[in-house]
């Protein structure tokens, strides 16, 4: 009987003991929740470096397609004959279609053998070119978003330019008459297009800082979240992805951007605590070495990378506390690089923020608590790309414009692209429509 009191009594303190805790936990968890994680992530971080060989698309060796490159070719006018009438059309831009001709995807009215050969069309005028070296015959709606529509290119130029800004397509239907299903289609033509001129011009880059972020949209397939790599210097964004909120996908973002910088570029990075932007940054931005009496080689990460991370620790809708830290590379030679080109000495992600309010205005499909949801994926992804097109090469940006030269008022407007150097002037929405690309030419 004695023996048997105290263990009764050690089970009753026991049960009393669970029972406070249970009290304690009930009353003060969110607050423990919030102290712990204030703990954690200043606790010193141990994160191994990802490598190429974690990438999927660096396994699978993807690059981009290669980029349409004017070829030597003596001009046309030195091979022909001289006699005949002279060349009234201008055919600069256009280019013979034939890929077994000489002067195949030659864009240069200097050197190519084009001239007009009429116009055609039931209700528009559009202009024929003919190739004089090996007489075939082209529209010059040929790969641009306009071949074979029947639709005046004025109406298809305005409803793109609605939709860039924000305009639902069930608006544009409404307004305009025509099916929702036309304006998809015009949309998704667009989106392809913008696609291509991107791969054109989008390479090669050297940027100083990028700082990268993912927004959440809906479609109505499910959730999807497209990710962002701006430049806040010339507030281009070379690299756009859509997908999940995966690493593989972190890797995708990445692994794009790396191909669009130059080889030698390793820019300065920034991003929220998402920690897998860490090892899709660090598998991209290094070079292979092979240590002494060692069998494999090894994946060393850029001496001169630097990464640092601004994280938000959020409850509800209410911000509770947000730090920086620095996960590759020095503090103090990070603040110099921000110092040097004017920027505040912080880590920040205050630019993308700002772009994606932009993009969530731009864009119908990706605004909050929105009916106009994309039907699926891909046309969020099309409508996102011609989103980013038009605001690349037409939109001026407030803050990239410069004063005239000499004069105390007005101001000279500036697209990204231009403040970038891949263009000297303001597009429109009808240069984008008409401008027609060519494929890279074979070998
Ligand atoms: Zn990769
Ligand atoms: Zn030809």
């Amino acid at each position: 009987m004695s023996d048997q009191l105290p263990a009764f009594d050690r089970l009753l303190l026991l049960l009393l003991g669970v029972l406070l805790l249970k009290v304690y936990w009930a009353r003060y968890a969110p607050r423990l929740r919030r102290r712990w994680q204030w703990v954690k992530v200043r606790l010193p971080q141990r994160w191994q470096p990802g490598s190429p060989k974690d990438c999927p698309h660096c396994c699978q060796g993807l690059s981009l397609e290669p980029r349409a490159v004017q070829r030597e070719v003596a001009p046309y006018v030195r091979c022909k004959n001289t006699r005949g009438r002279k060349k009234a059309i201008s055919t600069g831009g256009f280019a013979c279609l034939n890929p077994h001709c000489t002067y195949f995807g030659i864009t240069d009215e200097q050197r190519h053998a084009l001239v007009g050969n009429g116009k055609r069309g039931v209700r528009q005028d559009i202009q024929h070119f003919r190739c004089q070296s090996c007489h075939k015959e082209f529209s010059c709606r040929r790969n641009t978003p306009l071949y074979y529509l029947k639709t005046a290119p004025d109406r298809i130029e305005m409803v793109l330019w609605l939709l860039a800004e924000g305009v639902d397509t069930s608006v544009m239907a409404r307004y305009t008459g025509h099916a929702d299903s036309t304006i998809t289609r015009w949309l998704e033509r667009m989106g392809a297009h913008s696609t291509v001129l991107h791969n054109h011009f989008f390479r090669g880059l050297v940027l100083t800082f990028v700082q990268l972020d993912e927004l959440h949209a809906k479609v109505r397939t499910g959730v999807q979240w497209p990710w962002l790599a701006l430049d806040p210097v010339t507030k281009i964004i070379p690299s756009l992805h859509l997908g999940g909120r995966r690493q593989e996908d972190a890797y995708a973002l990445l692994h794009d951007l790396h191909l669009r910088l130059d080889k030698d570029c390793v820019p300065a990075f920034t991003s929220d605590g998402l920690r897998s932007y860490f090892y899709a940054i660090t598998a991209h931005f290094g070079s292979w070495f092979r240590p002494e009496r060692a069998r494999t080689d090894h994946w060393h990460v850029a001496d001169d990378l630097l990464y640092g991370q601004l994280v938000k620790r959020r409850r509800g809708y209410r911000l509770t506390f947000t730090i920086t830290r620095m996960l590759w590379g020095a503090r103090p030679v990070f603040y110099q690089l921000l110092t040097e080109h004017g920027c505040k000495r912080t880590i920040q992600t205050a630019f993308i923020e700002r772009v994606n309010l932009t993009i969530r205005r731009g864009v119908a499909p990706l605004m909050r608590k929105t009916w106009a949801l994309a039907q699926s994926p891909k046309h969020l992804l099309l409508h996102t790309q011609w989103w980013r097109c038009y605001y690349h090469f037409v939109r001026p940006h407030d803050s990239l414009q410069l004063p005239v030269p000499g004069r105390a008022r007005g101001r000279i407007l500036r697209t990204p692209a231009m403040a970038a150097g891949l263009t000297d002037q303001l597009w429109s929405v009808g240069t984008l429509l008409k401008k027609p690309l060519y494929p890279a030419f074979p070998g």
